[in-house]
């Protein structure tokens, strides 16, 4: 058995019917009692809420949402009573807790407190050419990997399409205040985005049709979720997928990532393969150098035999360390001498920086640091690219 914690996943979305722990698996509702929020609407819904109004107002209201992002108050096509109404029963779904920004300006981070208290993060990261921000799929993450913040705290709950839609918009308006253009989303924050598959997938869909954003600038990143990566596969929007490797031969990876007790490499890379056939995107390898568990040349040959078949691309980063995980990550010396070595065996890596560790912008890091600690050690890492 994997871990307690890998009951609260989404049955349906793992197999777990399947595979069910001693117990059973459980769904978890995503807000039980709690109204839907402002970007949790669907078309169909605005469309009874305003029912005594012209049938012209739900494209006005979907566009407010959606193409300005802005508050109902602001609508000025609508009447003021309107407006009024709509403000009341379109609330936002996440209330600013924390914002840092980094020293160089270039990466805002937000903690975020949802309606029923629990609290999720998202990260703006600003480069010359584009503005990247990532999201959060779920408050807390079951799957126990041992060197991840998120991990460490354990699930809370999924979150709802419009906690994840919202999340791209308030960066949106970030980035124009700005005068940068919101261009790529990667679902690299808390969370497993195959636990919470139909929900995610909902929020893709309208952060490519109604954000305007290209399916190859949106990213899902998976532990290696195998009955996502198949439903994915079949789906109509092309986004890219980033597997979270770290390991490369199964004995050493059932320690450090449980689910691949579950979905070993040989079945992970079938799925992937197969991935990458039906839909032509580039696959990428995320691998967190950890200071001798992972960064050894046996390691790098290892990861080079299992991507090269898959024509992956690998992007290595060295872990940033979390109180409830012992081991360092890996120093920058080492990390050039692993990209190197994959180099020399015909793969193709790029070497990630941290940003924003100096305000904690990472994986559970900012939470673990406003949080009491429980009975689960908290501080994290340093997230991503
Ligand atoms: N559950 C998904 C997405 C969220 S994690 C997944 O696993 O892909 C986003 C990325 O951050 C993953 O690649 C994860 O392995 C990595 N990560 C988590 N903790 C980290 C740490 N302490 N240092 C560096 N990367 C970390």
């Amino acid at each position: 058995m994997i871990d307690d914690r890998d009951r609260d996943l989404d049955d349906g979305d793992l197999g777990l019917d399947e595979r069910a722990p001693p117990g059973g698996a459980r769904t978890v509702p995503v807000r039980p009692g709690l109204p839907r929020s402002r970007y949790d609407w669907s078309r169909a819904e605005l469309g009874q809420l305003l029912a005594d109004e012209p049938g012209y107002r739900v494209d006005q209201v979907w566009e407010g949402l959606h193409h300005h992002g802005t508050e109902p108050e602001a609508w000025s096509n609508l009447p003021m009573a309107l407006r009024a109404r709509l403000a009341a029963e379109l609330t936002p779904a996440l209330e600013p807790a924390a914002e840092s920004v980094s020293d160089d300006g270039q990466t805002v981070k937000w903690l975020w407190t949802l309606a029923d208290g629990r609290q999720i993060e998202s990260v703006l990261m600003r480069y010359p050419d584009r503005a990247t921000v990532c999201v959060s799929s779920q408050a807390g993450c079951a799957m126990a990997c041992s060197f991840c913040a998120t991990g460490q705290a354990g699930f809370d709950r999924h979150l709802s399409v419009g906690e994840m839609v919202e999340q791209v918009v308030r960066a949106r308006t970030r980035a124009a205040a700005d005068g940068q253009r919101l261009s790529n989303v990667v679902f690299m924050g808390m969370g497993e985005p195959f636990a919470n598959f139909d929900r995610t997938w909902t929020a893709v869909e309208r952060m490519h049709g109604d954000l305007g954003l290209s399916a190859r600038h949106l990213t899902l990143s998976t532990v290696g979720v195998v009955p996502g990566i198949r439903r994915l596969a079949e789906a109509a929007i092309p986004v890219n997928l980033a597997v979270s490797l770290h390991l490369a031969n199964d004995a050493e990876r059932d320690a450090l990532v449980p689910i691949n007790r579950r979905y070993p490499l040989a079945v992970l890379a079938e799925a992937c393969h197969d991935y990458v056939e039906a839909t032509h995107r580039r696959l990428s390898f995320e691998w967190a150098l950890i200071d001798g568990t992972n960064d050894t040349d046996r390691h790098a040959t290892e990861l080079a035999d299992y991507a090269r078949p898959l024509r992956a691309h690998v992007n290595l980063i060295a872990l940033n360390p979390t109180a409830g995980y012992a081991v360092r990550g890996t120093p920058p010396a080492g990390v050039r001498a692993f990209a190197d070595r994959l180099a020399t065996l015909g793969v193709n890596a790029t070497v990630r920086r941290t940003r924003g560790t100096d305000i904690d912008a990472a994986c559970g890091q900012l939470r673990a640091s406003r949080t009491p600690p429980t009975d689960i050690a908290l501080p994290g890492p340093s997230l991503m690219p």
